[in-house]
Formats: C-alpha cells, structure tokens, sequence
C-alpha cells in the first residue's frame, strides 16, 4: 500500500539543509517531533509525513510520485534531473519557489601551482567531481573535453592524492579548497534551497494543503526577509527620512503628544536596516529608532 491520504514530504535526514528545512515546516505551523531513528515523522496537527531520507535520493522520490513534496539543494534537483532525462526515467516535477537557504555554488578549482587561463586551460585533464551531469553540460557549452573521475565524497583530496587534475565541487566559503592547496577557478552553477511538488499529486485536498503549505511559506520567507520600524522624524524632514526606509512607500505617520514638530513613523521595510542608514537618519533628526523583527506576514 503506497498510496497515502497523508501529504508526504520528503527532507534531508542529516546534514547542511536538515535544520532548516525542518524550521521552516515548524513556522508554517506544522507540529512534529524527529526520532533519530525514525524514517517517518508523523504531524500532530495535519494530515502530513515528513520522510527523513539521503538528500540525493529526494528529487528521484517526487519525480517517481512517491512522495508529493520535497525541500532539496537545486544542484542536486538539477544533477537528477539531466540524469533522468538521460536515461529516460520520469524527471518532471514542479519547482514551487526558491528558498532563502543553502546557498552554495558549483566551482572548478584546480591546485595553487596550476596556471589556469580559462575552462579550456583542462583540455584533456580528469575532473573529481560528484556533479558529473552538471559538469558534461557546462563543458559541453564551452566545447571542452575532459576526463571523468567520480567521488562521492572527499572530492577535494583528489589531486593531492594524484587521482585528478581538478575538481569540480559545492563551495560555500572557500576555506576548504584552501585547507587542501586549492583555488576556485570558475562558478559553473549558484545553487539555492527549494521546495518541489511531484507532477503526479492529484486529490484536490492533497493540492489544497499543498497551496495552504506554500502560501505559508511565501509568508514566513516575507516575514523573514522584512523588518518593522518604528522611529520619531522632524515633521520638516519626514519625506526624506521615508525615502531611506528600503520598500517602505506608505508608512503610518502619527502625531506626538505634545510635540507638534515631529511624528511617530511605523514602517514595513523589506530589507533590513542597515546601520549606514540608521546612521543617515539621525543626520535627519530621526530618534528613536527601533528595527524588530516580523514573525509572520499574510495579505
Ligand atoms: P546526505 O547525507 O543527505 O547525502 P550530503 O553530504 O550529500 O548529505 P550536505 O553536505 O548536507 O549533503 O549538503 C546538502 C546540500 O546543502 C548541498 O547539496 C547544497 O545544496 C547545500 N549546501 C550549502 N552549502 C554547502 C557547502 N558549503 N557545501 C556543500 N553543500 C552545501
Ligand atoms: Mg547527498
């Protein structure tokens, strides 16, 4: 019986993308507790399974239908998808949104002596990479020949230990191409977090919870990405003080008790507010000024 009446979502059990993803369930309102050693975690508060699986094997779950959702890193998304098509197996599903998470990209980097012009500079030469598929594309774009050479893992020790001239892996600060003699020669592919729906989901209550839960995310994504302000301006500078506050077009302007120069303003910016800016509002008379966080936003 694989059919389910539950939504199921597939989520990376362990490792850079498990936290938040399980956060960003839990601000959408979806009430569960993890056992370790559990596959499964069942929702008190709506019909939903959360599958806790291997992040490569996530795509490949929503694409086969066997799970309606999945939060994944859209390197791999995209690395499944050009292998799937390759061998022909099911490789559609709909990509719901971006995330504001799990920001990484797919660089070739080669070791500090290595003299590197451009891509053409590994004419001929074995890559290391776990991105085989994203790999073939970019070369193929640039008319590059290579040499595979397929890690699963510790792709950075490959040309230390003589197995390859390059590599081609996931990047988020540097420091460890560093920590292993090597420098980021080029970004193939920026990678974000994402949310998928499987192309198969079809009981319309399935797809209602499906665009209750992604309507809810869009909001806390919102809420996450805004701030509220508060601060007192001069009344003779309030059009300039408004035209600092990022996305704040029309904010709330309130009188003061017993202060006929100078207003309350309430403002919902959609950046944060940077302290050169805060700073630029005190230039401006602004006093009391307050940047709090939003923790939800609908409509
Ligand atoms: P699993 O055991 O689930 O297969 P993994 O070792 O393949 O885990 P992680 O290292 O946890 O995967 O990375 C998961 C995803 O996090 C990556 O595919 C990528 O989308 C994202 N990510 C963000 N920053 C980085 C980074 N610096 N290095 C690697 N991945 C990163
Ligand atoms: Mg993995």
């Amino acid at each position: 019986m694989t059919e389910s009446n539950r939504l199921r979502i597939a989520i990376q059990k362990s490792g850079r993308l498990s936290t938040e993803s399980q956060q960003l369930l839990k601000s959408c309102g979806v009430k569960f507790s993890i056992n370790e050693q559990r596959l499964i975690a069942h929702a008190d508060n709506m019909p939903i399974d959360l599958l806790r699986v291997r992040d490569d094997d996530i795509p490949g779950l929503v694409m086969d239908g066997v799970v309606d959702m999945g939060i994944i890193g859209e390197n791999v998304l995209e690395e499944e998808q050009i292998e799937r098509q390759t061998l022909n197996k099911p490789a559609d599903c709909l990509k719901l949104r971006q995330l504001d998470f799990g920001s990484c990209r797919l660089s070739l980097a080669v070791p500090t002596e290595f003299s590197y012009a451009d891509a053409s500079s590994l004419e001929g030469l074995r890559i290391a990479t776990s991105y085989p598929n994203l790999l073939r594309r970019f070369m193929q774009q640039k008319g590059i020949t290579y040499r595979d050479c397929m890690l699963k893992g510790s792709v950075e020790v490959a040309p230390r230990a003589g197995l390859a001239d390059g590599i081609c892996d996931l990047v988020s600060t540097g420091a460890t191409l560093e920590a292993n003699g090597l420098y980021e020669t080029e970004v193939i592919y920026r990678s974000m977090a994402c949310i998928i729906q499987s192309t198969q989901t079809q009981s319309p209550t399935k797809q209602a919870l499906i665009d209750k839960i992604l309507s809810r995310v869009n909001g806390v994504i919102r809420a996450r990405e805004s701030k509220y302000i508060l601060l007192h301006a001069p009344t003779e500078t309030l059009d300039q003080i408004v035209a600092l506050l990022p996305g704040a077009e029309n904010p709330t302007v309130l009188p003061l008790n017993d202060d006929t120069n100078r207003v309350a303003i309430h403002a919902v910016s959609t950046e944060d507010l940077f302290w050169d800016t805060m700073e630029q509002l005190t230039a401006l008379g602004a006093s009391s000024i307050l940047v709090m966080p939003i923790e939800k936003m609908m409509g």
